[in-house]
């Protein structure tokens, strides 16, 4: 990528997304945040255009594009719905984990499904006792034979319920980071059951359950990676889901600042457009600009993981600290400049904001983004 423009090729994926955001997300987002509804036959009409396994080699059944080109797919679907473009990111950040670690075999049996979303996948490392520490999970695979067994209960886990595979971090040894492994879960494991759906603020077209493991035997096959060498599975396929959380904050924000244009462009007051206040129009142009500069930062974190720059993890850091930030901020700032109108659901201002909030709180909070950059700055 030049620093200024997107090729063509690039302009043509993210023009992809966006249309199948505007025909088959954006008309009926609204619908399935009332209803808690999870379109899975959407995301695998996604799947079948190849935004199931966006950043998986193509030798494996993926589309073999690149992290820049799936913040831009994410970012344009988010403009129809944060919540199902957040939780295809999800299923992309846990396929690729067994793109990236997994054996022949594994990738043979599980990657082509789920290239074409025809399976999903969730990410299971959040604990009740333990989510920013995430290092200090009690979730136990107990080795036997050929099989482990785990026991333990996974939080918060997106997409859990209704999906087919769980790319678990759990402790087959000593305590702290070194004492963890992935382990690929099948929905069809006997003891793995699941909690209640949340009654959540957003993120209502996806479910999010509470993961039960009791007795529940996988095979040693079924480990990514060595043993011992979760944590770190689990931290490197992170570094790619924040800048795609942060890529689903633009695409919301750029929504809901359109939706901030065109109303203030029509509504009327003190015989003016609301537009013609320049109060008005400084704030329209501050959040444009502080959008623009976030959407910087994502491509250029996004490019800086696809190089494998050393400092990629802190770019990926700031990137999701700063997008969802903004994101949020611009959202809100969106639904002010509706007024009254701004807090009713039908004109979907209220759903953007709900929906991006969670984004400042998860794959790691925004603290912990700080606590990253800082540790690059910050000698011991
Ligand atoms: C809707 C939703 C979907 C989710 N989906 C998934 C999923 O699919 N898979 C998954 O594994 N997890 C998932 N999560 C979990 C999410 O990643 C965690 O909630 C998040 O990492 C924070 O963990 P916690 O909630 O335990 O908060 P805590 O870690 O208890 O943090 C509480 C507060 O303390 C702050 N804090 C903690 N430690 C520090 C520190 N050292 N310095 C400064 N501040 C600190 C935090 O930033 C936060 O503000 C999801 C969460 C939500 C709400």
């Amino acid at each position: 990528m030049s620093l200024f423009t997107l090729p063509e090729d690039q302009i043509a994926i993210r023009d992809m997304a966006r249309d199948f955001a505007a025909e088959r997300i954006a008309p009926r987002a609204l619908d399935w945040d009332a209803d808690k509804h999870f379109p899975v036959d959407v995301l695998r009409e996604a799947g079948a255009l190849g935004m199931g396994g966006i950043y998986i080699r193509e030798e494996h059944g993926g589309s073999g594009l690149t992290r820049l080109d799936a913040a831009l797919i994410f970012e344009a679907l988010a403009t129809g719905c944060p919540t199902v473009s957040a939780f295809l990111s999800i299923h992309n950040m846990a396929s690729w984990m067994i793109d990236r670690y997994g054996s022949g075999q594994q990738r043979e049996r599980w990657l082509p499904e789920l290239c074409r979303a025809e399976t999903l996948a969730a990410y299971c490392l959040t604990e009740p006792g333990s989510g920013s520490d995430a290092a200090a999970l009690r979730t136990t695979a107990r080795r036997e034979g050929d099989d482990y067994v785990l026991n333990g209960t996974k939080q918060f886990i997106s997409g859990a319920g209704a999906v087919d595979l769980y790319v678990v971090m759990a402790r087959t040894g000593e305590a702290g980071p070194r004492g963890i492994s992935t382990l690929v879960v099948p929905a069809t494991t006997p003891g793995l059951s699941f909690g209640p759906n949340e009654r959540k603020m957003g993120w209502n077209a996806q479910p999010t359950r509470q993961v039960i493991f009791g007795e529940c035997r996988v095979p040693v096959a079924n480990r990514l990676g060595e043993e011992g060498t979760g944590f770190r599975i689990a931290m490197a396929g992170l570094d790619g889901g924040r800048l795609n959380i942060g890529a689903c904050s633009l695409g919301g924000a750029q929504s809901a600042l359109d939706k901030a244009l065109a109303y203030t462009r029509e509504r009327r007051a003190f015989g003016k457009r609301l537009d013609e206040f320049q109060a008005l129009q400084f704030r329209l142009a501050d959040m444009a600009t502080e959008l623009e500069a976030a959407r910087l930062m994502i491509y250029a974190a996004a490019s800086s993981l696809d190089r494998g720059d050393a400092d990629a993890t802190q770019r990926a850091a700031m990137a999701k600290r700063f997008a969802t930030d903004v994101g949020f901020k611009v959202a809100n700032e969106a639904l002010q400049l509706h007024g009254g109108y701004g807090y009713l659901s039908e004109y979907g201002v209220e759903k953007i904001v709900r929906d991006l909030r969670v984004h400042q709180i998860l794959e790691g909070t925004n603290e912990i983004m700080r606590l990253i950059v800082a540790r690059g700055l910050v000698q011991p």
